[in-house]
This record gives C-alpha cells, sequence and structure tokens, in this order.
C-alpha cells in the first residue's frame, strides 16, 4: 500500500513550564486498524461505538510478568486481585485461572467474589467500611480479615463470642515510607504507636488470632525505594509483635500501588522512562524481604497489584461524533466517550490512536465527550490531522478503574469485549439500555401521566 504524504509541519514550541525533554512527543499521528489482529471496525458494527476492548492476550502476559519478576526471588508468595481495579467477571475469572486470590474491599466485593465462585477462604477483606454481617459471614467462611480500626477490633471480637470461634485476623498498617502526601487513613499508624496499640488491645482481648500485617502505601507509586522501606517497616514490626505478644505474623501484605506503562499529566518522560520494571519493584520488595528476615523464616509476601496488571490490557474506541472552531481557533473533537465512562481521563494522557490513515495537516486540538459539562475532557491538547465525522480513535491505557469508576450520568454506559488468545471475541458486559436505569424507579400511582 501506498504511504500518505504528510504535508511537514512547522509548530510554535510553547515551552510553558520549562523542562530540558520538551514537549510530550504526541505529534506523530499513529494508525491502529486492529486489537490482536480483531479489525477495529469489525468491533464496532459488532457492539456499537464507544466499546471497551480488553485483550486477554495482554493481561495474562502483565500478570505472568509480575508473578515470575517475585517468584523468582522469594519463595513464598501469593498474589491477590484487587477487585476495585476492574471487577468484571470475565477479567477476575482470567486472574483467578491464572492463580490470583481475590482482595475485595467492600461487602458488595466480597459478594462478587463468591458468586463467582471464589471460595472463603481464598478471599482477602481490606477497606475501611466492612459492616457487621459481613464480618460474621467472612469468618464463617475463613475469609483473611485485615483490620482498618479499633472498632473493627471490637466487631471481630463480638463475632468470636458469636460464633465460638477465634479468628485469625490481620491489622493494615500506614507508615511513613517517604511518599507524600502519605496515605494515613487506612490501618493503623506505625510510627506514632497506634500500631502497637492495636495489637495491645487484639492481645488483651484474647478473643483474636494475630497472624498478618497489611500496609497499602498508595497507587501510581514511581520510587520503588518507598517498598524497600514499607517492606522493613513491615518485617521490623512483625519481629516485635511476635517478641512481645508471641503472635506469629504468618503474612505480610504489601498491598498494591505500582505503576502501569500509562502518562501521568505533568510527567513529561515518556512512561517506558519515567515507570520502573517490574523487576526492579521486585528487586527492591524481596532484598529487602530477605535481608531483614530472621533465617529460615520465610513469611508469605502477598501483593495486591491492580492497575499494574489491567492497565495496559483496556482500550477503549471511540467515534467522531463532530468537529468545531473554538473561539480562540483551537480545533476541537466532541467524541462519544468522556469523563464518565473514563474516569482516569483525570489523571492520565492516553495513547491516542487513529482507525484510518488521515490527510491533511496535524494541529493542535482539543478532545471533549458527550456530555454537558466543561470538565468533560478526554485530552485538553493533542496533536490530530483533520478528522471526518466517523473516524474512530483508540485510547490506551485505560482497562483500570474506568469499568468500575464509570457513571451512568445521561448515557448508557457501552459494552465490554474481550478478545481471547486466539482471537476468539466474547461480549463480557452488554450496553445498557433504559431498563437498567429505571429498573428500580417507583413512581407513585398519582403522579401517573395521562398525557
Ligand atoms: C486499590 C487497592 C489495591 C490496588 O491498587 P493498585 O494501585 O491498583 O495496584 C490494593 N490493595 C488495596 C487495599 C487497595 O485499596
Amino acid at each position: 500500500m501506498k504511504e500518505v504524504y504528510e504535508k511537514p509541519v512547522i509548530l510554535k514550541l510553547k515551552t510553558g513550564m520549562m523542562n530540558k525533554f520538551g514537549s510530550s512527543p504526541a505529534y506523530a499521528r499513529k494508525v491502529r486498524k486492529d486489537i490482536d489482529g480483531v479489525p477495529v471496525e469489525e468491533l464496532i458494527e459488532e457492539f456499537g461505538s464507544p466499546l471497551f476492548v480488553f485483550s486477554e492476550k495482554k493481561l495474562r502476559q502483565k500478570f505472568r510478568e509480575v508473578k515470575n519478576a517475585f517468584t523468582l526471588r522469594y519463595p513464598n508468595v501469593e498474589f491477590s486481585w484487587s477487585y476495585k481495579t476492574n471487577y468484571l467477571d470475565a477479567i477476575c475469572a482470567v486472574l483467578h485461572q491464572e492463580g490470583e486470590t481475590a482482595e475485595v474491599v467492600s461487602e458488595f466485593e466480597y459478594e462478587k467474589a463468591r458468586r463467582l465462585g471464589v471460595p472463603g477462604n481464598q478471599i482477602i477483606y481490606n477497606g475501611p467500611y466492612k459492616p457487621y454481617d459481613s464480618l460474621v459471614t467472612a469468618v464463617k467462611e475463613r475469609a483473611r480479615i485485615n483490620i482498618d480500626h479499633f472498632e473493627e477490633i471490637a466487631d471481630l471480637e463480638k463475632v468470636a463470642d458469636e460464633l465460638g470461634v477465634k479468628p485469625r485476623v490481620g491489622i493494615r498498617l500506614n507508615m511513613d515510607t517517604g511518599i507524600h502526601p502519605q496515605w494515613s487513613r487506612f490501618g493503623f499508624n506505625l510510627e506514632s504507636g497506634q500500631a502497637l496499640d492495636a495489637v495491645k488491645r487484639i492481645a488483651s482481648g484474647g478473643k483474636l488470632e494475630l497472624v498478618g500485617l497489611h500496609c497499602h502505601i498508595g497507587t501510581f507509586i514511581l520510587d520503588p525505594h518507598a517498598y524497600e522501606v514499607e517492606v522493613k517497616k513491615m518485617v521490623d514490626f512483625a519481629y516485635t509483635v511476635e517478641d512481645q505478644f508471641g503472635f506469629k505474623i504468618e503474612y505480610l501484605d504489601i498491598g498494591g500501588g505500582f505503576p502501569s506503562k500509562n502518562r501521568l499529566k505533568g510527567i513529561y518522560l515518556p512512561p517506558e522512562v519515567a515507570v520502573p520494571s517490574v523487576d526492579e519493584f521486585a528487586e527492591r520488595v524481596c532484598s529487602a524481604l530477605l535481608s531483614s528476615l530472621r533465617p529460615g523464616d520465610y513469611p508469605k509476601l502477598i501483593l495486591e497489584s491492580g492497575r499494574a496488571i489491567v492497565d495496559e490490557a483496556g482500550y477503549l474506541i471511540t467515534t467522531v461524533h463532530a468537529a468545531k472552531r473554538l473561539p480562540s481557533g483551537l480545533k476541537a473533537y466532541v467524541l462519544d466517550a468522556g469523563v464518565n465512562i473514563l474516569f482516569t481521563a483525570f489523571w492520565y494522557k492516553f495513547n491516542i490512536e487513529i482507525d484510518r490513515e488521515v490527510h491533511g495537516t496535524s494541529e493542535p486540538c482539543v478532545l471533549y465527550g458527550p456530555l454537558c459539562m466543561n470538565i468533560d475532557v478526554v485530552d485538553d491538547l493533542t496533536y490530530l490531522p483533520p478528522l471526518p465525522r466517523g473516524t474512530r480513535l483508540i485510547l490506551s491505557p485505560v482497562g483500570a478503574y474506568n469499568v468500575t469508576q464509570w457513571m451512568q450520568f445521561i448515557r448508557y454506559r457501552p459494552a465490554v469485549a474481550l478478545i481471547g488468545e486466539n482471537g476468539e471475541v466474547d461480549l463480557i458486559r452488554e450496553a445498557e439500555d433504559l431498563t437498567d436505569i429505571v429498573r428500580r424507579e417507583k413512581l407513585p400511582e398519582r403522579l401517573k401521566l395521562e398525557w
């Protein structure tokens, strides 16, 4: 095929805040006609636009990358899938097939994991709000519960009395790992002595068996050193607990937070440079562990990595609905997908690919979504050739958090498709329609309209 001639352009360099790397290299137009060999147009014809598409191949590949990095360096590792990052059944099922347990942060997620067939003892129950009844269920089903606050200690002691058992529990810690702002709202603070107080409280109650420590230091952490600090502090604390209270700590759960290869707004380096490799994280974590553990002691290391595993496996295909010229002279496009279904647009500058060769000069433009809201901006400045109505844009990575944090505001949520390893395409979530939205509404008899 003949390549399309692209007229050279000179763009005025707007330096903005000075930085030695120049502007983001988003000038090159990138064409993508398929995802894992399945034509973009075929996907849209079958499922409509916009459409989330997940690559099973990429998902398994990312998981195995993380798994290998850690299991090669430490003999006792468990991976637990962070449901809130993406709790579509099909996505969870792929990761459970790969050997991940389930990490849930709410009663709803707990129920969803159980419904999918995950046994209770393969569930880690975190989160600051665990209703009493859900704790009863979790204790009965032998889920791993990581306690968030003193009230939860009391709740669990009550459950222990009610069921006549001694639940095995973990506590959530928060600590200074050099990451700012520090996440201090989950669990008990280490440096202030609060965490030790929690252990004292559990020991004096005598109704719970403390067997684990948990800590989730943040998300999209770009500094592997923070995990090194986290692990050392956790090991030190584990031995303090063992020596002073006789509780044997069987697992150290270091949470999630590893970054994906996405481009954070305001970070100029491309993700390939700015984001450390999984091996770097694994090396820091495992060598910190091995150097601080006592000889012969290999407690279970648990990882709850979400974003780093699923983000790059997700794409969003969206369609250009209209083009505009703003009073400022800036070109603008209206797309059929906005922040209603792309919550992460607030933090990321996505890769933007076009489904076809387009003639004409690239120019700066802004991408708007379909909402009647000023904040509905998918990209506030990118460079694209003149896109005719109907052009498909493929945005990525979008696999983390969007299909859980999406909202229904003024539009239906779109379909989600999964491309299997052999190119088979499955619908894993139907597009919504009016019945989904009105199903729970009740109109009082006296308000029935007789138009
Ligand atoms: C959200 C969350 C995770 C996953 O975080 P990522 O940044 O997506 O890896 C893991 N553990 C807990 C407790 C969480 O709240």
